[in-house]
């Protein structure tokens, strides 16, 4: 076992361009995948290949896993539970906060500790300087591991929390999908229309430019401000109605315009009409 080794488990695009930049910076890279077959052209690329989830955990003192969710964390972890004692576990597996610190114990538990990440950028960026990754969980586990942890990204650290992470990468993938969903609905409008999604771009990405709202916005959403002094639920749903009619004129699915026009709708049945859409905040929260 050498300072610069790690165990990387799970070898989907993430883990596998992972442990791809740990090879490329000089590290002894133990691999363990389901499929073993995916571990193949790393192996060729000097990666040493664990034949069961023991020896992957016995190999190394850091163990980063990279899975598509916690129900294959624990599926994984649960062959080879009394080798997970003394490991620090870097767990950039997606899921609910919840989820995460339910895990974190159940780590914990069998005498390792749990580094919750949420990777914030795709496989290609992994190593790159601009790529950052939320992390929470024990402070001397990532300052331990500060060195290793960085060769894939920038740390982001947001406490002790081991759900704080995970909280922040969903809060961001929320907005994400909710926003490139938008993107591929207009683009399917556009291509309904004789329009290509390259002679549409310039102008989506200026119309996706949002950075404005968002500061406009949030001071007024912290402060429970919902003055319809820029925008109404009353316009917005007039301007949904719009967004649907053009979508089914040109017979594209309207499901997502429609979602949005029944959460404006309700707003206004709520008593929102002649107040900002930031009121709608107010209806979706508890
Ligand atoms: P994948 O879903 O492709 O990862 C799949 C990995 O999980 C594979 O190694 C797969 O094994 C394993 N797996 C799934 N279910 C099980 C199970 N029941 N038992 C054992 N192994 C299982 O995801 P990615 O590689 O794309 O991403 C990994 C994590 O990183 C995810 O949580 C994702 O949300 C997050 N992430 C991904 C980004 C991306 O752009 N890809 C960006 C930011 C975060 P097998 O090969 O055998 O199927």
């Amino acid at each position: 076992m050498t300072d610069t080794s790690v165990t990387v488990i799970g070898l989907g695009p993430m883990g596998h361009a992972m442990a791809n930049t740990y090879l490329d910076q000089g590290y002894e890279v133990t691999v363990w995948n389901r499929t073993p077959g995916k571990a193949d052209g790393l192996v060729a690329h000097g990666a040493r290949r664990a034949d069961t989830v023991e020896a992957a955990l016995n190999a190394n003192d850091l163990v980063v896993l990279s899975l598509t969710d916690y129900r294959a964390v624990y599926a994984i972890l649960e062959q080879a539970p009394t080798a997970l004692a003394g490991r620090t576990v870097a767990n950039l597996t997606s899921d609910s906060p919840a989820r995460a610190r339910e895990a974190a114990g159940w780590i914990s538990a069998r005498g390792a500790v749990q580094i919750t990440g949420g990777v914030q950028v795709p496989p290609p960026a992994i190593g790159t300087p601009e790529a950052m990754t939320y992390y929470s969980g024990p402070r001397e586990a990532i300052e331990a591991h500060r060195t290793d942890l960085e060769v894939l990204t920038g740390i982001d650290y947001l406490g002790e929390d081991p759900g704080r992470a995970a909280l922040y990468y969903q809060i961001g993938i929320d907005m994400f999908w909710t926003g490139l969903v938008g993107y591929l609905h207009g683009q399917a409008v556009a291509q309904a229309n004789g329009i290509s999604a390259r002679e549409f771009l310039p102008h989506a990405v200026k119309t996706m430019d949002f950075r404005y709202f968002l500061e406009f916005y949030a001071p007024r959403i912290d402060a429970g401000d919902h003055k319809g002094d820029v925008d109404n639920l009353a316009m917005g749903v007039a301007s949904l109605e719009h967004v649907l009619h053009t979508a089914q004129e040109a017979g594209v699915d309207g499901s997502v315009p429609a979602a949005m026009l029944d959460l404006f709708r309700r707003g206004i049945t709520a008593g929102h009409g002649q107040d900002s859409l930031t009121s709608l905040t107010r209806l979706l929260k508890p």
